[in-house]
């Protein structure tokens, strides 16, 4: 294709970009290979596998009385705040937490800075750094996970933000809060530093630190969160960052006023209020994490040690592997973009899910 003298005016870090590559869709599958929808296991996208929260799931239907209305989200921003213990001005919310990355980075990114992260995290950092015009400093990961002190070392008197995975994805490291604490005290204050917890909910309550409440003592810190994924709202779209108020002033400045719609804001107060659904979930996670660890030790593969709702391992002929595990109708993660050509990773899911899994990766390692 010829490219046009407008597609030319476009910022060369704009035509730079590389598109973001999302887990095939069951229905895309479904097409592919001619197999039932319900046959098809998904377990590409770290989804919950349990679904919604009934509650959720009940508020979404009464919010559709008055979705001709434009969204109010303050009793969203409300119950966070209250849940959180923090003030609804230190409340962001997103259309996903990719929304609030994304908003950090416009609100401290431009050409002429830049931005650190690690190796093998989430490929969003990157997107969000280079459609700013900033450059983006990638450090070389340590044992699949962050290396603080390299991060530490990278960072340039133009650097504005840093971004920390913590459960990292894809690899699904873990820092320990006190590194991560010893960084911040390293920080210049004018560096943001962004700490996206994701996968928090599904750390064991012994190793869970509650980093929102460092950031008094750390005004430059950014925690973000997320409904997609222990509260099992990945569609409707729902996130939120955590931060100082004039911080969150700045973030909320370039936010779409409407970023966050009707039927999400609903499902997340009442997916907030039903412990029992996220502690259920929790639950069923640990056990799907240690059936799929025995499986694949008697597969005799490696894998990399996770703290959230995935496992990635390692297989020599990772692009077959996939595709023949695509060809039984199951879907799992290729991480070539995450420059792990030898992995894959897999969602926990259901029980019977995993032993699907399982089973296909075994037909799959031996043909
Ligand atoms: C899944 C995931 C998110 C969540 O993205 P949403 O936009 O909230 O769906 C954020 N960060 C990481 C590292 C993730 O893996």
């Amino acid at each position: 294709m010829t490219q046009t003298t407008l597609y030319q005016q476009s910022p060369a870090w704009i035509r730079s970009i590389s598109p973001y590559v999302p887990g095939k869709p069951v229905t895309e599958l479904a097409r592919d290979i001619g197999l039932p929808l319900e046959s098809i296991v998904k377990l590409a996208s770290n989804e919950n596998p349990l679904g919604i929260s009934p509650k959720a799931r009940a508020a979404v239907e009464k919010a559709m009385n008055g979705i001709e209305r434009y969204p109010d989200t303050f009793d969203l921003a409300a119950a966070l705040a209250s849940h959180l213990r923090v003030r609804h001005e230190q409340i962001v919310l997103g259309n996903g937490s990719n929304d609030v990355l994304d908003l950090a980075a416009r609100v401290f990114l431009t050409t002429g800075r830049s931005a650190v992260m690690a190796q093998h995290t989430f490929v969003v950092y990157l997107l969000a750094t280079v459609m700013t015009g900033a450059e983006c400093i990638v450090t070389p990961a340590k044992n699949y996970g962050h290396d603080l002190a390299a991060m530490r070392a990278a960072l340039r008197p133009d650097t504005r933000v840093v971004w920390i995975a913590n459960p990292n994805n894809p690899t699904g490291t873990f820092l320990p809060y006190d590194d991560i604490k010893a960084f911040l005290r390293g920080v210049p204050a004018d560096v943001a530093v962004v700490i996206d917890e994701a996968y928090n909910e599904y750390l064991p309550p012994d190793l869970r630190v509650d980093t929102v409440r460092w950031i008094d003592e750390f005004p430059n810190l950014i925690v973000t969160r997320t409904f997609s994924k222990v509260y099992g709202l990945a569609g409707l779209r729902v996130g939120y960052a955590v931060a100082a108020p004039e911080v969150a002033d700045l973030m909320n400045r370039v936010r779409q006023p409407f970023n966050v719609n009707n039927l999400a804001a609903a499902a997340a107060i009442a997916a907030l209020d039903d412990k029992a659904f996220v502690d259920q979930s929790h639950e069923l996670n640990r056990r799907g994490m240690r059936q799929i660890e025995a499986g694949l030790k008697e597969l005799g593969l490696e894998w990399i040690p996770s703290r959230g709702n995935f496992i990635t391992f390692r297989v020599a002929d990772a692009a077959g592997v996939n595709q023949r595990l695509l060809r039984q109708g199951v879907i799992v993660r290729p991480l070539v973009g995450y420059e792990m050509p030898q992995h894959l990773r897999v969602t926990i899911g259901l029980e019977q899910e995993n032993e699907r899994f399982l089973a296909a990766l075994k037909n799959a390692l031996n043909s």
